[in-house]
């Protein structure tokens, strides 16, 4: 079977783990450090704060914007559930912005509309969630200026996206959002295993989601209600979580981050070698918008013919070909089809759905592995 998507492990990030193993630090330590500091380094973001997973890094980022009860967390449909969970894990509600149908991104438009109405209502969300699709930026600048003029705090989802650009800055900049959370899971571009990270550029937000993701515990005596008892004191000052990542997992985290770059170019060579090969059957390719420079997390196409796409999906999956559907809108599961979502409320992400294919894409897929994809879809499609 030729996966979807797999990770790349080198010598390098063997040594650096077994490294850790042999030191003082197993779990959070300076390793730690040092990977929060070279991605929110590279990501051009003032703090970095490590966690054991991007749905970890989004639940302590909307705790660390005080979302919880009576408040609202909007997110696009078309995206993993943990983009809307982390709502609900604060005790908020959740409901959704539908998509671009070209970027598959939230789109700006049925944002600008749903603001309009939900401000008449005063039924305006506290959060809104954008989700980089595919790797592809969602356009930041006039989500984040939309969000601000309503006063609402924005988390962009890019656990997609390290690895890409928009505009010719970095994603995780957070020029136009408050945090940005990256996935280190194994099918995305660079892996620690299971790992997340949220970059900031408030100083006071990078503390508190420290804070969060080890039981809301301080050692500043700043901090604390009185005076430190002695020098083992420490105060819990609020509910928080154990979400650290271990210095294992950040050490593996760091090597990674030293091949980021050439791994997003190889996931574009192969893109445009999917393109070239694909032109001429009846399905839509990625469309890139020109100010993006996509980490092409996936290459999802689109069939012309929804009433084929099960049949395809099937005739691939039985040729070997790992392919996968990325993603069942979130609203259609059943969990939040008891909170009264029904089909027919977000319709470009139901049409997305009909006819989307992820197919395989990773840093170490050769062009025999991406020929044998082409050839098979072919076939199907004949
Ligand atoms: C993978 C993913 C997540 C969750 O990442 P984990 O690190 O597995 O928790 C969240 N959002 C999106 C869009 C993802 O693709």
């Amino acid at each position: 079977m030729i996966p979807y998507g797999r990770q790349d492990i080198s010598q390098e990030d063997i040594d650096a783990v077994n490294e850790v193993l042999r030191s003082d630090f197993l779990t959070q330590g300076p390793m730690v450090q040092r990977f929060e500091a070279a991605v929110a380094s590279w990501a051009g973001a003032a703090r970095g704060v490590a966690v054991n997973s991007a749905t970890s890094a989004l639940h302590i980022a909307c705790l660390a914007l005080d979302l919880g009860p009576g408040d609202r967390l909007w997110t696009s449909p078309v995206t993993f559930v943990a983009s809307a969970n982390c709502g609900l894990y604060c005790g908020a509600t959740v409901d959704f912005v539908d998509i671009d149908p070209r970027t598959y991104n939230m789109s700006v438009a049925a944002l600008a509309d749903k603001l309009a109405d939900a401000e008449k209502t005063g039924t305006l969300p506290k959060v809104i969630i954008p989700v980089h699709m595919c790797g592809q930026s969602c356009d930041m600048a006039a989500i984040g200026a939309l969000a601000a003029s309503y006063g609402i705090r924005v988390i962009e989802d890019a656990s997609h996206a390290i690895g890409g650009y928009w505009q010719g800055s970095p994603v995780g900049n957070c020029a136009h959002c408050d945090i940005t959370v990256f996935s280190f899971h194994p099918v995305k571009i660079i892996t620690t295993a299971e790992g997340g990270l949220a970059t900031t550029n408030d100083p006071e937000l990078a503390s508190r989601m420290e804070r969060l993701r080890s039981h809301g515990i301080t050692r500043e005596p700043d901090l604390m209600t009185h005076a430190p008892d002695g020098p083992w004191y420490y105060q819990q000052i609020e509910l928080g979580l154990n979400y650290r990542m271990t210095d294992m997992q950040a050490a593996l985290g760091l090597s990674q981050m030293a091949r980021l770059e050439p791994f997003v170019v190889r996931r574009h060579a192969l893109a445009e070698r999917y393109d070239a090969a694909l032109a001429d059957l009846p399905l839509t390719t990625p469309w890139q918008h020109p100010d993006a420079y996509s980490a092409f997390h996936l290459y999802v196409i689109a069939l012309d013919d929804a009433a084929r796409h099960r049949a395809v999906f099937e005739g691939l999956r039985a040729a070997g070909i790992g392919v996968n559907l990325h993603y069942i809108p979130v609203h259609l599961q059943p969990y939040y089809r008891d909170m009264g979502f029904a089909p027919g409320d977000f319709p470009t992400s139901e049409a997305y759905y009909s006819r989307a294919i992820s197919l395989p894409l990773f840093a170490t897929m050769t062009e025999a592995q991406q020929d044998e994809v082409v050839t098979t879809l072919e076939g199907l499609l004949s």
